[in-house]
């Protein structure tokens, strides 16, 4: 499930792009990103255990570039203890394919697996790495990209759908598992336009279209990043307290 949705020229492209391609790599441009990802497990780390079971393990779709910039994104983030299960094997991954040859795999898979992604264009890396795992075991993947980019020209139902889901405001607190389920009576608008964007109700969290001054989507404010700050710590201080039983590293 992409905890943002986004399309080329936005903020958050710029964001990714930065945080990606920027040598060296510049924590300024990461921590915000670990911010997003940390506010997402917090609010919604129950929606995804409710559908797919509590994970065993929390890793990341490897990249070639080491040290991993993803790696050390979710060791920001501070959402579990991070486990190394892949490692890339040098195969090619081509668009809209599934290579589970292209990684390795690098130790004991568990059942779960909370698999998290910086950027998801056509998924084929993602899927490739899910497959990767439940071919070694895995008996559920739950995949997280940060950043799903969205090509509006791509046809005419991903303009509308794309349309649909801009006019809706970004909203850290709802998830397409959990969007209308109460928590937001308050913004009866949205919801009922919700229905419109069901097509697409993963990207009611990812409004971050900034291109037209915010006056309808937005990105996460930076209310929402500090609160996210918040948490992580929270979750590292409960980290730190339970004396690291997970011994994962
Ligand atoms: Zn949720």
């Amino acid at each position: 499930m992409p905890v943002t949705l986004y399309a080329k020229r936005t903020p958050l492209a710029a964001l990714l792009w930065r945080y990606k391609n920027a040598d060296p790599p510049r924590a300024v441009d990461r921590r915000p990103l670990a911010a997003l990802l940390a506010a997402f497990v917090g609010h919604h780390g129950a929606c995804l255990e409710a559908v797919a079971g509590q994970w065993d393990a929390l890793t990341t779709v490897p990249s070639r570039r080491r040290p991993s910039l993803l790696d050390a994104l979710v060791r920001e983030a501070a959402v579990g203890p991070l486990v190394e299960l892949l490692v890339p094997s040098g195969g090619a991954i081509t668009r809209r394919g599934v290579f589970p040859s292209a990684f390795r795999v690098a130790a004991a898979v568990p059942p779960t697996v909370l698999l998290v992604d910086d950027t998801c264009t056509s998924g084929a890396h993602v899927h490739s790495a899910a497959a990767a795992l439940k071919q070694a075991g895995a008996r559920t993947v739950v995949a997280v990209p940060l950043g799903r980019i969205i090509d509006p020209s791509f046809g005419a139902t991903t303009a509308l759908r794309w349309a649909a889901q801009r006019s809706l405001p970004y909203d850290i607190g709802r998830c397409p598992l959990c969007a209308g389920s109460g928590d937001d009576d308050g913004d009866a608008e949205a919801q009922q336009r919700e229905p419109v964007a069901g097509g697409v109700r993963g990207a009611v969290h990812g409004l971050v279209c900034a291109e037209d001054g915010g006056a309808r989507g937005r990105g996460p404010e930076a209310e929402d990043l500090r609160a996210a700050h918040d948490h992580a710590r929270r979750v590292r201080q409960g980290a730190e307290d339970a004396g690291g039983r997970d011994g994962d590293r």
